[in-house]
């Protein structure tokens, strides 16, 4: 007897290979089995997709199928659900089932042997494969008035919740205590745990492994090894892991009693994938939560305009939104003191008041000092990495343009090379100008390295407390390259060796530090005239959360007669945003935004896709683009949906690939997706023709968090 069974696969990308294939098994399998089958001349991974597939194969057909290789019997078929949630990302996103089903599973689940794999199970199994009982709750603070009534209302209704808490409102004791009801409620039920960014991934791990036990929590993100996120998988999949904690990966875990998902700064735009499926790991952890009947707790001290728009009251004109709110205004005050936790207050230095080429002003600098000769630590911050962001000749003119990008080359002080952010390509600083000879080429404008520099030039006679000399750190993408060398500086500056830390808003996030009192964001003014409608939102964000890391400690900060303040030097003093920021008033600033998209027809309260080429010239991908929409024009969604004309992106050349793309809005999310859904045939098409000669790829980016 011959069962026929449809399969989804990792098959290439943008083949016109259906979504599922068909293959043959001498026994019935059930869905969610996960198979090893051939396609072409290799063996791969595939999972067993419909239900269906266990009818037995006509005859006729029994010739044509090839036979699967080999059925992973020893593990636990995935389940509908998951398949669903799958199904349900390929569809929203444009992309093959098989593509998702397999991205989301562990890469050596694809790569192992059924022999190999039997083995990594039975020796797992020998390990002793129980669910692990939470451990006790140790040393745990009693929950504020503010935590306790968003538990209750967490407990008692249905949610989705977005939890509105200012930094160091006691958001993560929200969600460690959630976890904890819900565990001890129900011995099996299993909580997924999101962040934005990996290097956060330690510190909340040590968190929760602190509370429930090591043995009750796994990781999952891509700063892992192979064997790492395959020993993960199978215990979430197994259901061991009573808790996955993770980046926006861990969105596709296979978890079988998932009840409960946090996803922890919701608003961070790093929840969206950026290649392949371009999913939103915090919109699919919405329809993941609804699908399983896990309660999804979404927090943030700024969330997105769009969980903020979805989680309105209900006004005269307008229905309330799906999700429900819960706000923890306050900060956690000094445990057993009365020290208010107040939030830093914000200082505007006005830079057209400053002297020409003023870095620092002399105001921030001896808010500065006067720290340092305290013993407490600073915190500035540059959003912009390097020495200096251009290198350029002043007789000439040139500058150090990258060669294969329209973007400059960043200098890099420490190993004097030219580097490229955008392919990569570095050389080393030439000696003299290339274009004229001079050999006083300079570097212009400032980032981090040369920051850093500075900051030591002008502290150096400045001394600590205990006599020694002032030590400045710096926290970016570059000193943190090497393994575990962002774990010591973070150790450096909680241990108090560092008194100023500068960096990217990689130190902006999250980081409990305990004694930074101060924190300075020197140059912000670039988002507030960004032709991205999303960057005045994103920079609320940033400083919002920056001001965040500044007077964690009440306690300290009272001990210490000191207060904390945020520094922000700007060319705009006067903007909104600044004066939303100076009254900590997130919701008055997301009004306004809010506003402002509305009158403009801008999400949320219309839906976008880009559909996006790379060509090898400019006006190649722009007529790739116009093409499909000419044809897409007869698609019946048509008309509820607008097209923009295709245009280059902003950097619009990288690694010599001109790039470009074309806007498509609607106000109907559902006539959106079966416009583009109609679309993706057409530019597979188009691919194939005289139109796709000179592309290099396409895609399509729904919900896009660039424009
Ligand atoms: P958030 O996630 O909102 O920034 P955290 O949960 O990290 O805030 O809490 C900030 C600090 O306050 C942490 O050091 C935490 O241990 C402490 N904390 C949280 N809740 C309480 C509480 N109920 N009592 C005392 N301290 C608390
Ligand atoms: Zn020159
Ligand atoms: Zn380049």
């Amino acid at each position: 007897m011959t069962w026929r069974l449809e399969i989804a696969l990792q098959t290439p990308a943008h083949s016109a290979l259906g979504d599922l294939l068909s293959y043959a098994s001498p026994e019935p399998l059930a869905a969610g089995t996960l198979v090893r089958v051939p396609l072409g001349r290799r063996e791969v991974l595939g999972v067993v997709w419909s239900a269906e597939a266990a009818a037995p194969a006509p005859e006729a057909e029994r010739v044509a199928l090839r036979e699967i290789a080999a059925a992973l019997e020893a593990l636990p078929p995935v389940s509908a659900a998951w398949r669903e949630l799958v199904g349900f990302a390929a569809r929203y996103y444009q992309r093959s089932l098989g593509e998702v089903a397999l991205a989301a599973l562990p890469p050596q689940l694809r790569d192992l042997s059924t022999v190999q794999l039997a083995r990594r199970l039975k020796r797992r199994a020998a390990e002793g494969d129980t669910a692990a009982a939470p451990a006790g709750r140790g040393d745990v603070p009693t929950p504020t008035a503010e935590q306790a009534q968003a538990l209750e209302r967490i407990a008692a209704e249905p949610g989705p919740f977005l939890l509105f808490g200012s930094t160091g409102s006691g958001k993560t004791e929200v969600y460690l205590r959630a976890v904890a009801d819900l565990l001890e409620g129900d011995p099996q039920a299993q909580a997924m745990v999101m962040v934005p960014e990996i290097n956060l991934t330690p510190q909340l791990e040590a968190r929760f492994a602190e509370r429930f036990g090591a043995g009750a929590v796994v990781s999952m993100h891509s700063g892992m090894t192979n064997p790492q996120r395959l020993a993960s998988w199978l215990a979430a999949h197994h259901g061991t892991a009573r808790i996955v904690l993770g980046t926006r990966m861990a969105v596709f875990a296979s978890m079988p009693r998932l009840r409960l998902i946090v996803v922890d700064e919701e608003h961070d735009p790093s929840y969206k994938q950026q290649e392949g499926a371009r999913y939103s790991a915090r919109d699919l952890a919405v329809w993941r939560g609804r699908r399983e009947e896990a309660k999804v707790i979404l927090g943030s001290a700024t969330p997105s305009l769009e969980s903020w728009h979805q989680s309105r009251p209900a006004t005269a004109g307008e229905a309330a939104g799906r999700y429900t709110r819960l706000e923890m205004p306050s900060r956690i005050r000094a445990q057993g003191g009365d020290a208010e936790g107040a939030l830093p207050a914000v200082k505007l230095v006005d830079m057209n008041l400053q002297p020409a080429k003023t870095v620092l002003s002399a105001a921030l600098l001896d808010a500065i000092g006067q720290r340092v000769a305290r013993g407490e630590q600073s915190m500035v911050f540059l959003n912009r990495r390097g020495y200096a962001p251009v290198l350029g000749c002043g007789d000439c003119g040139w500058k150090s343009e990258c060669p294969h990008c329209s973007a400059y080359r960043v200098f890099h002080k420490i190993d004097r090379s030219l580097r490229c952010h955008h392919c990569g390509f570095a050389e080393r600083v030439p000696r003299a100008c290339p274009g004229c000879g001079n050999l006083d080429i300079a570097p212009i404008g400032r980032g981090t390295e040369r920051l850093e520099e500075h900051l030591a030039e002008l502290f150096a006679d400045v001394k600590r407390p205990d006599g020694k000399a002032v030590r400045i750190a710096r926290i970016d993408a570059d000193s943190t390259r090497k393994q575990g060398a962002l774990q010591e500086q973070l150790a450096a500056v909680h241990s108090g060796e560092v008194d100023i830390l500068v960096g990217t808003q990689m130190i902006a996030k999250g980081h409990d530090f305990r004694r930074i009192t101060l924190v300075a964001a020197l140059n912000p003014d670039g988002a507030l005239f960004s032709s991205d409608f999303r960057a005045p939102e994103r920079l609320f964000s940033l400083l919002m959360q920056a001001a965040g890391r500044a007077g964690r400690d009440a306690a300290y900060v009272a001990a210490q007669g000191s207060a904390a303040q945020m520094w922000i030097q700007t060319h705009h003093p006067q903007h909104p945003l600044f004066g939303a920021l100076r009254r900590h008033d997130y919701p008055a600033f997301a009004a306004q935004e809010l506003d402002e998209r509305r009158a403009a027809g801008m999400p949320p309260f219309a839906f976008q896709a880009l559909l996006r080429a790379d060509a090898r010239t400019q006006e190649v991908a722009q007529a790739f683009l116009q093409a499909a929409a000419e044809r897409a024009a007869s698609l019946p969604e048509a008309a509820q949906v607008s097209g923009f004309p295709a245009v280059p992106l902003t950097i619009q050349r990288v690694a010599n690939v001109e790039r470009a793309q074309m806007l498509i809005e609607s106000g109907s999310r559902a006539a959106l997706q079966k416009y583009l859904a109609g679309c993706v045939p057409i530019l597979h098409e188009l691919r194939q023709g005289p139109a796709g000669k000179g592309v290099v790829r396409w895609l399509v980016d729904v919900d896009p968090q660039a424009i």
